[in-house]
């Protein structure tokens, strides 16, 4: 049995894990839990799942009666005193936001390995992440469905250097749209996602496909591929969920249902395969797989992300704040839909970047970047 740390447990990663958990016939063991303000849904859980220590970012009135033999953490850094405390195998981080970078050094610092859904944490401080991870000796395993395909896919390489990372995307709930009905997009049309189920904000980012813009910058740190290597598909159907593409021309794929447990259960379960993670995929029902090119002018996030990839240092951690605050103003109904990447773009015109030599200049950047997308966001309303 592996003892397991969740960060983020009552999110959709974390539920989903938690199915898996159940599902495992006893192989995991969920020791600690952290969340952000929803104490009654972690009362619930930490009933269900019995760990050993809990943390929420904002503290409850009071810890029920029963649940108090529990060690419980409160504040901004609780998910490093969760992670320190618990000392679990495995650290699943799926906290959303850049929070999570520094959940992420921790995982890397107590645990065993890293199971990483939390993008964001290597957008913002990914050669803090993956320096430490290779220091260490600590792997990074991705739940991210394309970055685990790839995962997936490289294990084939033999000693062959892959030409080109293809990640796949499903073009979001608006790919068809003309980009003035996109400009006005309610946030209901934004969260009916077309083939997954996930929260708000990474909904959000899949529409204005700012999500494969921090995915081509994940997959940059996760693989040690450089910018102009990793390409963007669309794939409509989301069934395959990456490609690899070597120096012959050949490419491996991995295919599976639209379902997140498979790429969590691959992580935790690595190297082994858990039966029946997810669901089972019927290509003959599925019957046609379509692939075409991202539309760069509705689309400009993916040219905006590899700037900040080229540009390097502080500038994908500028444009992630930016992103946050801009998609936390549209949630609100503040701004229009097709302000959030302007209000990215704009704000990484105004905010120079710098070298990122330790976690402070993350933060500072990200606390710069915060501040400024506020003042273009409220001129913007
Ligand atoms: P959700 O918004 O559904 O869930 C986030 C969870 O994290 C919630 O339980 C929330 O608590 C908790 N949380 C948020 N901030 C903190 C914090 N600072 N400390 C502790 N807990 C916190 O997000 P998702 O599950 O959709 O996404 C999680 C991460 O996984 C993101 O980085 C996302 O990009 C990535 N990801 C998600 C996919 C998906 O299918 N959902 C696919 C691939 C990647 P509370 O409920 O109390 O607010
Ligand atoms: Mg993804």
């Amino acid at each position: 049995m592996r003892t397991l740390a969740l960060l983020g447990a009552g999110g959709s990663i974390g539920s989903q894990c938690l199915d898996v958990v159940r599902r495992s016939g006893g192989a995991f063991c969920v020791t600690a839990m952290t969340m952000r303000s929803r104490a009654e849904e972690l009362f619930r859980l930490a009933r269900e799942f019995r760990p050993r220590v809990c943390g929420l970012v904002e503290e409850p009135e009071e810890i029920p009666a029963d649940l108090r033999e529990i060690e419980w953490f409160f504040g901004e850094d609780v998910n490093e005193r969760v992670v320190e405390a618990a000392r679990a195998q495995d650290v699943l981080a799926a906290v959303v936001g850049a929070a999570g970078l520094e959940a992420s050094l921790a995982a890397l610092r107590v645990s065993e390995r890293l199971l990483l859904a939390n993008k964001e944490a290597l957008v913002t401080g990914g050669e803090l992440v993956t320096g430490l991870a290779k220091e260490l000796g600590k792997p990074i395993l991705p739940v991210d469905s394309e970055h685990s395909a790839i995962f997936q896919c490289l294990r084939a390489r033999d000693c062959n250097e892959p030409a080109r990372l293809i990640l796949t995307a499903s073009g979001g709930p608006f790919r068809t749209w003309p980009k003035e009905k996109m400009y006005a997009a309610g946030v209901g049309d934004v969260l009916r996602h077309p083939t997954w189920n996930m929260g708000r904000k990474i909904t959000v980012d899949c529409a204005t496909m700012v999500n494969k813009g921090l995915e081509i910058i994940e997959a940059r740190h996760l693989f040690d591929m450089p910018e102009e290597k990793i390409a963007v598909l669309v794939h409509p159907q989301s069934v395959v969920h990456s490609l690899v593409e070597f120096p012959d021309g050949c490419l491996l794929a991995q295919l599976g249902a639209p379902d997140m447990r498979a790429p969590i259960a691959y992580a935790m379960s690595f190297p082994g395969r858990m039966p029946d993670a997810g669901k089972k995929l019927d290509l003959a029902a599925v019957g046609t797989l379509t692939f075409e090119a991202p539309d760069p002018a509705r689309f400009p996030a993916l040219r905006l992300a590899r700037e900040a990839l080229r540009a390097g240092g502080t500038a994908p951690c500028i444009f992630n704040a930016a992103n946050e605050i801009a998609v936390a103003s549209f949630l609100r109904e503040e701004i229009p839909f097709g302000e959030i990447v302007n209000i990215v773009e704009q704000t990484m015109q105004r905010v120079p970047s710098g070298n990122i030599r330790a976690l402070a200049d993350v933060r500072e950047a990200d606390g710069k970047a915060r501040r400024e997308a506020e003042r273009v966001a409220a001129a913007r309303r």
